[in-house]
């Protein structure tokens, strides 16, 4: 059984026969333990210490677990109440009732666990309130799209980090909305699709990049998040397609598009070679089949922007 590390460098998947897959996510070197996850990588330092304590009685000492940034990524930060600039980060990590403490030199203070619980309890609750009022149709998915950009305002840089691990929550649940209503012939005007997809591609990028430092590799999380990063990507595309513009294009613009044409089929073969391993009958493995190169879509945008 591999051993716990909360930047695991190996994934798995339970197969339709119960068959156990056990995948290197990123290159392990000869030598190096295989390691797995036995919590959830996308919660912060103090939920995972909790979870791994209750459910598998050890304190996790991991690099991202030591380090109060987890990494850089400013996972758990939260906004500093005292100065205009610093955010709290643990004070003993490993400690679920540790202080937090304000990372600006000119600040430095120190505020108790209480402080940090409330703030995280009203996310919590904004969260809560957004799944129990989502509704499955387009308008209703298209709903939640603002309600969710309102509460990442409310709270990205003010109350939190930007990359808080609640924000990466609402981010990825945003991604997963917006994908949706693309999706569907719902939206009709182009501006609109557009801006969804432009935002689409923000978000998803930012998400890789964490992604990339905790959570590595070929993972679900990873696989999902490149899947919307090439919808995004795909919508301008379809858009000169569909109005026969590429001819007119100047070629800069069209060379631009190219380029994003040639990052739509790595990311698409990335996907897949993540996603493909996933069980029949799961969402991620209906993602997998939809990547292949032989697509009418990925097809027709060929002969217009491959050179
Ligand atoms: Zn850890
Ligand atoms: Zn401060």
């Amino acid at each position: 059984m591999p051993a716990h590390d909360c930047t695991p460098n190996s994934s798995w998947v339970i197969q339709a026969n119960s068959e156990f897959t056990l995948r290197a996510s990123v290159p392990i070197q000869s030598g190096e333990s295989i390691t797995q996850l036995y919590s959830q990588p996308t919660a912060g330092t103090q939920e995972r210490q909790v979870h791994l304590r209750q459910s598998k009685f050890f304190d996790c000492t991991c690099k991202r677990c030591l380090d109060p940034t987890e990494l850089g990524t400013f996972f758990s930060a939260i906004k500093c109440p005292v100065c205009p600039d610093g955010y709290l980060l643990l004070e003993t990590p490993t400690d679920v009732l540790s202080n937090w403490k304000c990372d600006n030199d000119k600040c430095v203070r120190v505020i108790p666990e209480v402080f940090v619980e409330d703030v995280l309890e009203r996310i919590r609750s904004d969260l809560l309130n957004l799944q129990n009022n989502s509704e499955e149709s387009n308008s209703g998915q298209l709903k939640s799209v603002g309600v969710i950009e309102k509460l990442l305002k409310t709270h990205q840089g003010k109350t939190v980090h930007p990359n808080h691990y609640t924000m990466h929550t609402l981010e990825n649940e945003l991604l997963q909305r917006m994908s949706f209503v693309l999706s569907s012939s719902y939206l009709q005007n182009g501006n609109e699709k557009d801006n969804i997809a432009d935002r689409m591609v923000q978000l998803a990028r930012k998400n890789v990049t964490i992604a990339d430092i905790i959570w590595p590799g070929f993972n679900r999380h990873r696989g999902r998040l490149l899947y919307f990063l090439q919808q995004g990507l795909l919508i301008p595309l379809n858009r000169v397609a569909g109005q026969k513009r590429a001819k007119k294009l100047p070629a800069n613009k069209l060379s631009e598009l190219k380029s994003i044409f040639e990052e739509v089929l790595q990311t698409r073969k990335t996907v897949h070679a993540i996603l493909s391993i996933e069980p029949a009958g799961r969402e991620e493995s209906f993602i997998a089949n939809m990547m292949t190169e032989n697509s009418e879509e990925i097809l027709n945008l060929r002969k217009i922007f491959k050179n």
